[in-house]
């Protein structure tokens, strides 16, 4: 594997993948430079969104390809929002209305607890039958109120209560170490570093 395509257009994606992938001798490049759209993602699990993505970019430019799916999940309600996170308040997708539904959804609950989820996949074909997947989880709670300015989505709203601030308070590289994105990426790089060469 020299060339990996990657299944998603977000600069911040790319260029953390990219900075993995590069010590590995590997070069991640975004499907948008194959002119690859972006692949429907119906699925009601994380693992399959991902795995449709990849199969789509691999599908279409005949390299390996990686995909990642992830959102919050909030305990007291099952789950959700879970693979909804992104458009949770509604179309078009809105980081400050998501925050603002979640909190209305949540206003009446105890239990806050939460974990944001993230998998990574890679396929080294459209048809690969053993995909590699490795999965981060981070653990936390939901504030009733924003605090900080850092991060995206719903970071303002999820405290880590180890750390005593919420994700939107945290600097870059403390929440890489400590994120569901850091902790599958970390995986993941284990992964392939075990392929046969
Ligand atoms: P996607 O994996 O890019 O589809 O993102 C799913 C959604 O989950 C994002 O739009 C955010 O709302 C939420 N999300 C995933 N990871 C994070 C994170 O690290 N911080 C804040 N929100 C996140």
């Amino acid at each position: 594997m020299k060339t990996i395509v990657l299944a998603s257009s977000n600069a911040g994606k790319i260029s953390e993948l990219r900075n993995l992938f590069e010590g590995l001798g590997i070069e991640v490049v975004p499907q948008s430079h194959y002119g690859v759209s972006e692949a429907e993602e119906p699925h009601p699990t994380f693992v399959e969104n991902a795995l449709a993505k990849a199969r789509h970019a691999a599908r279409h430019t005949g390299l390996p390809a990686l995909a990642d799916d992830s959102g919050i999940c909030v305990h007291a309600l099952r789950g959700a929002p879970g693979v909804h996170s992104a458009r949770f308040g509604g179309e078009p997708r809105s980081d400050t209305r998501n925050n603002a539904h979640l909190l209305e959804t949540m206003a009446h609950l105890k239990d806050r607890r939460a974990h944001y989820y993230c998998v990574l996949v890679l396929l080294r074909h459209e048809h690969d039958s053993e995909p590699l997947i490795a999965e981060g989880a981070w653990h936390g709670e939901i504030l009733h109120a924003p605090r900080g300015d850092g991060g995206f989505g719903y970071d303002p709203l999820f405290l880590d209560p180890l750390l005593g601030r919420t994700g939107a308070e945290l600097p870059l590289e403390e929440k890489r170490r400590v994120s569901h994105r850091g902790q599958a990426l970390r995986a993941l790089a284990e992964r392939v570093c075990a392929l046969p060469s």
